[in-house]
């Protein structure tokens, strides 16, 4: 590390501030989480150096040789993960992967049918601000007023709209999704089906959520988040002929070279997700989301849905005088990081919100499990029953450091 602090002190210093705040926050924004050192290390390496445009054994760049053996140890342990026989590991984010399957699959303006962003849907899912909206004739699902996806509905809508995919995955909902039921669905309307478990990739993996196999077409995920990876996209599927389409799609379709050192970093990732820990990870993860919606709902809250089955609560304040954002800040002036977030019902803009969205993974990576998870339900249950009292907010964010200090990830400097 001496390296970046002697040739460049500015953003060392940068760096290290940030590190401090990740160790003395509460980090509960459910779609973040921590990495191992060794995921890092693979992130920094030398692999940043190389050019690798194509795919293993196809590559345009001589050299290519290790990036082939790292490339193909990443799929390799993704198949192993996720128990299909197609993948790609180039996509950039999320967002990109999700591109690559549209561009794969699609033609400009066919109809895509997916779940609206305000009821949980990520923007990729045809929001009219994304290109997946302004390229392909975008239509929604949504949640019931309790939260939950109505299948029946979604079937009543695909029968209207006659999609050519269905997007079944989100950002914000807290319950099991019910991949065999859109796979009804898809195929009453001869759709394709498409998963984005993004969210709930590192459930899957450890089998702690139903797998999207073998009911959906093609799968996406992030590698980021409940994964425990590095920054980064992924594409699955068990057609061979979907998985070529998706091959030219990601390179040459809307990438150029692939970034081998977050590819490294993903084989790391895939190599802890299939060591048994994982599993023992993933159920604590649910097992601390639940506590912290039973506590919440005990404490008088609104939990969308009345409870969650994954990573994720959605707390709604329709039935309070603040907002989403106004909880979102004061649970950050008390050290606990969360996310406004719209909920079902919704009457605020986006930028407001009526709730928040609050996750367990970063904790559970940290070590915590249900007396932790009690006892911070419990404080921001007290943060939100009294959301002017900027003392009080102060007197818990002392609390919490001193919790968050008892459960340190990184013991030395890792960026
Ligand atoms: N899909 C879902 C369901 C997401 O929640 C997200 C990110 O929040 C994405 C895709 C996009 O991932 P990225 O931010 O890596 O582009």
């Amino acid at each position: 590390m001496d390296f970046l602090k002697n040739a460049d002190p500015e953003v060392f210093n940068i760096l290290e501030n940030e590190l401090q705040r990740q160790t003395d926050h509460l980090e509960m924004i459910a779609s973040e989480n921590f990495t191992s050192p060794a995921v890092m290390e693979a992130m920094g390496s030398i692999f940043t150096n190389k050019y690798a445009e194509g795919y293993p054994g196809k590559r345009y760049y001589g050299g290519c040789e290790y990036a082939d053996a790292v490339e193909e140890l990443a799929i390799e342990r993704a198949k192993k993960l996720f128990g299909c026989e197609y993948v790609n590991v180039q996509p950039h984010s999320g967002s990109q992967a999700n591109q690559g399957v549209y561009l794969a699959l699609l033609k400009p303006y066919d109809k895509i049918l997916g779940m609206d962003l305000s009821h949980g849907g990520h923007l990729t899912h045809g929001a009219k601000v994304n290109a997946s909206g302004k390229i392909y004739q975008s239509f929604f699902y949504g949640v019931n007023d309790e939260g939950w996806i109505d299948y029946d509905r979604v079937l009543d809508i695909a029968k209207i709209v006659r999609p050519k995919l269905i997007v079944c995955g989100a950002s914000a909902y807290p319950r099991v999704i019910d991949f065999k039921k859109f796979r009804e669905i898809a195929d009453e309307v001869g759709a394709l089906l498409m998963a984005d478990i993004a969210h709930i990739a590192g459930l899957v993996a450890a089998g702690e959520h139903p797998s999207p196999f073998p009911y959906c077409d093609v799968v996406t995920t992030t590698t980021h988040k409940t994964l425990r990876g590095p920054r980064g996209g992924m594409i699955m599927t068990n057609d061979a002929d979907i998985a070529k389409k998706i091959n030219s799609a990601i390179f040459p379709g809307i990438q150029g070279g692939p970034l081998v050192h977050v590819i490294a970093a993903k084989a790391v990732g895939f190599g802890e997700n299939l060591k048994p820990a994982w599993k023992e990870y993933a159920k604590q993860v649910r097992k601390n989301a639940s506590t912290l919606a039973t506590v919440l709902m005990n404490r008088g809250y609104n939990v969308v849905s009345g409870g969650t089955d994954n990573h994720l609560v959605l707390v709604s304040f329709l039935d309070k005088d603040f907002s989403g954002k106004d909880a979102d800040e004061a649970l950050g002036r008390a050290g606990i990081t969360v996310n406004k977030n719209t909920v079902p019902g919704e009457t605020r803009s986006p930028f407001v919100t009526s709730g928040i969205r609050i996750g367990s993974p970063a904790l559970t990576a940290r070590g915590m499990k249900e007396g932790e998870f009690e006892l911070i339900a419990n404080r921001i249950a007290d943060v939100l029953d009294n959301i002017e009292d900027v003392n009080l907010q102060e007197k818990i964010k002392k609390e919490m450091v001193a919790l968050a200090r008892k459960f340190i990830i990184y013991d030395r400097p890792t960026f």
